[in-house]
C-alpha cells in the first residue's frame, strides 16, 4: 500500500489512524453487527455515537453552554443564505468583510435577502492580504458583522479579529476549524463545512450562540432554520451519520492522541513555519501572502513562470506530493497543510522543492 501525501485544499486527509479504526468498524461496529452506514438515525447504538461527537467538540473547542452545537448538510455554501435568513430581516443590515471568494459568495448570497454592506475587501491585490478595519466605518445597528476566518483559496487568516461591539461576529470557519484553540464567546455563529479539518464532506458544523435562535425569516426554509434543527437534536430529519460518526473519530485523535488543540496549534505552526521559512529563503519558490496575514493551513506559492510552475506541480505529483496545483484564480502552486498532514510530509516536500530549485536553476 502507498499512500501519497495530499495537499487537497478540501476534501483533505484524515488522521490514518482514524481511517484504520473506521476500517476495523467498518462490519461490525462495537459489536451491533452493523455498520454506522447501515444503522438508523434513531437507534441507541447511533444515538450514541451523535452524542459523543457533540460533546468531544464542546470539550476539544471548549464550547460554552450558550451556545447550540447544530450538526447539518448543505455544505459551508447554505449557511450563506442561513446565516441572513435567521438572524437578519428584510430591513435588516449586516457588514461584510471580502477576503475572497468564499466571503463574497456569502455576501451576494445575503444581498438577496437583506441590506449586506461591503466594509472593506482586499480584491485589489487578489487578496493577498487581510483589509485593515476601520471601526468607523462599520453599521452600528447591524444585525451581524461577517468574516471568513482562513480564507482557504489566498492563504490569509485573521491573526485579529474585527472589534464589532454588541454587533454579533459570524465567521466561516471551514478551514481552520481544530487547527488552533479560539475563543468561542467572542462569537455569535461559527461555522465549518467538515471536509477541510474534521471528517468527509456531507456536514456542517453550526455553532450559535442561543438568543440568536428563533427570529428566523418567515420566508426561512424549514431545513435552514436553526430552531428546528436545535429543538430536534439535529435529528428533525436524517442527519449525515457516517460523517458524524468519522468526526467523532478525529475529534478523539484531536484529544487522545495529539493532546487538545494548544498541542494542535504548536503542531501545526511547526508545521507552516517549515514550509515558510524554505519560501522566504528559496531564489524560485515564493509565497504569495504579506507575511503578516499568512495561514497556517493554505500555503500558496509561485515561481512567477507558469511554465516553471506546471513542471514543478508535475514532478511533484509523480513523486507523490498530490493536489499541490494553484487555485486557478492565484495561479502556480498551493498547499494545504491541514491537522492530518503529518510534519515529515511538510519535511519532504520542502527537500523536494529544494532540489527542484538546484535542478532548474
Ligand atoms: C470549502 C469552503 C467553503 C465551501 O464549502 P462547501 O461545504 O463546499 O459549501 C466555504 N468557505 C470556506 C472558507 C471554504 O474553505
Amino acid at each position: 500500500m502507498a499512500r501519497v501525501y495530499n495537499f487537497s485544499a478540501g476534501p483533505s486527509m484524515l488522521p490514518e489512524s482514524v481511517l484504520r479504526k473506521a476500517a476495523d468498524e467498518m462490519l461490525d461496529y462495537q459489536g451491533s453487527g452493523q455498520s454506522v452506514m447501515e444503522m438508523s438515525h434513531r437507534s441507541k447504538v447511533y444515538d450514541a455515537i451523535i452524542k459523543e461527537a457533540e460533546a468531544l467538540l464542546r470539550e476539544v473547542m471548549n464550547i460554552p453552554d450558550n451556545y447550540k452545537v447544530l450538526f447539518l448538510q448543505g455544505g459551508a455554501s447554505s449557511q450563506f443564505a442561513a446565516i441572513p435568513l435567521n438572524i437578519s430581516s428584510k430591513d435588516g443590515k449586516a457588514d461584510y468583510v471580502i477576503t475572497g471568494q468564499w466571503a463574497k459568495k456569502a455576501y451576494k448570497e445575503a444581498s438577496r435577502y437583506i441590506n449586506a454592506n461591503v466594509v472593506a475587501s482586499s480584491e485589489d491585490k487578489t487578496f493577498s492580504y487581510i483589509p485593515k478595519l476601520d471601526k468607523s466605518t462599520f453599521t452600528p445597528d447591524a444585525d451581524y458583522f461577517y468574516i471568513c476566518m482562513n480564507n482557504t483559496i489566498y492563504g490569509t487568516v485573521y491573526h485579529e479579529l474585527p472589534d464589532t461591539g454588541d454587533v454579533p461576529l459570524v465567521a466561516d470557519i471551514s478551514s481552520c476549524i481544530l487547527s488552533r484553540p479560539i475563543d468561542v464567546s467572542k462569537f455569535g455563529i461559527l461555522y465549518a463545512g467538515a471536509q477541510k479539518n474534521m471528517a468527509p464532506a456531507g456536514l456542517t458544523v453550526v455553532i450559535v450562540r442561543e438568543d440568536l435562535i428563533g427570529h428566523a425569516q418567515d420566508i426561512c426554509p424549514t431545513m435552514f432554520n436553526y430552531q428546528i434543527h436545535a429543538d430536534n437534536g439535529s435529528m428533525f430529519n436524517t442527519p449525515p451519520c457516517y460523517t458524524i460518526y468519522i468526526a467523532k473519530l478525529v475529534l478523539e485523535w484531536i484529544k487522545n492522541d495529539i493532546g487538545g488543540l494548544e498541542k494542535m496549534y504548536e503542531l501545526n505552526v511547526k508545521k507552516a513555519k517549515l514550509l515558510y521559512d524554505f519560501l522566504d529563503s528559496s531564489e524560485m519558490f515564493k509565497g504569495t501572502v504579506v507575511p503578516e496575514d499568512r495561514s497556517l493551513m493554505n500555503v500558496p506559492f509561485v515561481t512567477g513562470d507558469d511554465e516553471l510552475d506546471a513542471k514543478f506541480v508535475k514532478a511533484a505529483t509523480e513523486a507523490g506530493f498530490v493536489n499541490i496545483k494553484g487555485h486557478r484564480s492565484v495561479g502556480g502552486m498551493r498547499a494545504s497543510i491541514y491537522n492530518a498532514m503529518p510534519y515529515e510530509g511538510v519535511e519532504k516536500l520542502v527537500a523536494f522543492m529544494k532540489k527542484f530549485e538546484e535542478e532548474n536553476k
